[in-house]
């Protein structure tokens, strides 16, 4: 039985019709770049995370980018995250000129550590960038403490969280800014390249939408230098129609989430994720831990399923980043995390007999 690692084509034929609907009417408005259909979708999402703006941008990497230049955060600044995350969380830091700087994470949350983050603080410190990886939140009440303590800024990285929660908060409305991806294979995913920002702040809100239009308060009058990170307006207006279903389809991910679980958990050479008690997932990404994660991954290959690698190199060790000179051993969580993780199959459409099989192929080996 073939188990594909996400099926786009399969969410696109259930909703292809209000799709191209939506794709027709941006042509036919030419509302190309930003305009009415962006405008929708912000106010839509801002709703959703229960936040007061929206702002649609160019990507995840971008959103983080433009909060990072909203605050100011530049050369000679610190800005904390984590060291097992995709690296845009750190390349966003990078590309405004600071430092990024690592604490490790909770072995069993895989999200900041916020019993480590204190230490990591000095007088360059501006912002706290948490992770919610996988589609969980890292432990923001801590974190949210900590940083008002040291008056520093806090950037939720969401862009694998739409829809999660903490304690009945949605992603992005905890922190001074919350950034999303709608990367294709994101919970909430756009047809091509796509990203946004949330905050309560007026002044944040507007300070991020002169810096996606060039630093312009009227057209051709640039206020300060700014930078094109509009959002197409065909990605807006699908993202408005996908908005609509993003509820269900992450209650189905939940489910999905919730039968892997209760098959894998009677397989001692596997432990799959935990749901911390503060924490709604919705399940961006289900991944287990196994010692003996190499040839599983070749077994569940050879039986057709496909599997991911969450990431299989901590941004410490990354070559881009062997500058900083943390070495191995420097983050042991995170590193431990990378060697033993393996993302299994996971979207709305997986079919119980789909997740069956996979944990058959799983205990099977595993028996061995
Ligand atoms: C996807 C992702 C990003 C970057 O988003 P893009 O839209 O691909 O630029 C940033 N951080 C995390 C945690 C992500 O998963």
């Amino acid at each position: 039985m073939k188990v594909p690692f996400l099926d786009l084509k399969a969410q696109y034929d259930a909703i292809a019709d209000e799709i191209d609907d939506a794709i027709r009417q941006v042509i036919e408005r030419t509302a190309f770049s930003g305009g009415p259909f962006v405008s929708a979708f912000e106010e839509q999402f801002a709703a959703f995370c229960q936040c007061k703006y929206a702002i649609g941008v160019g990507s995840g990497t971008e959103a983080l980018w433009l909060a990072l230049a909203a605050l100011d955060v530049g050369q000679g600044d610190e800005v904390i995250t984590v060291p097992n995350s995709f690296i845009a969380t750190a390349e966003a830091i990078s590309f405004c000129g600071a430092k990024p700087v690592f604490v490790d994470v909770n072995g069993e949350s895989q999200t900041m550590d916020p019993v480590l983050l204190e230490a990591a603080i000095t007088e360059r410190t501006k912002a706290i960038i948490p992770v919610h990886l996988f589609g969980q939140m890292a432990d923001m009440e801590p974190i949210m403490e900590i940083a008002r303590r040291h008056n520093l800024f806090v950037i939720e990285d969401a862009c694998q969280a739409h829809g999660a929660e903490y304690k009945g908060r949605p992603a992005g409305s905890i922190g001074d800014l919350g950034c999303f991806s709608f990367y294709p294979g994101k919970n909430l995913g756009a047809y091509g390249e796509a990203g946004g920002v949330v905050t309560n702040s007026g002044e944040l809100n507007d300070k991020i939408k002169m810096i996606r239009d060039h630093g312009q308060s009227t057209k051709y009058h640039h206020a300060m230098i700014g930078w094109n990170g509009r959002m197409d307006g065909i990605q807006g207006a699908v993202l408005s129609v996908k908005l609509k279903y993003l509820a269900g389809w992450n209650d189905a991910r939940r489910k999905n989430a919730h039968l892997y679980t209760s098959l894998l958990s009677t397989i001692d050479a596997v432990t799959p994720p935990r749901e911390m008690d503060y924490a709604r997932h919705i399940y961006h990404v289900y991944a287990v831990k196994t010692r003996n994660r190499d040839p599983l991954m070749a077994a569940l290959a050879e039986q057709g399923i496909s599997c991911g690698i969450h990431y299989p190199v901590p941004i410490h060790l990354q070559n881009a980043y062997k500058y900083m000179g943390a070495g191995k051993g420097s983050f042991p969580a995170a590193e431990k995390c990378a060697e033993e993780i393996v993302s299994l199959p996971m979207f709305p459409e997986l079919t119980d007999e789909q997740i069956h099989f996979v944990a058959e192929v799983i205990r099977r080996f595993c028996s061995v």
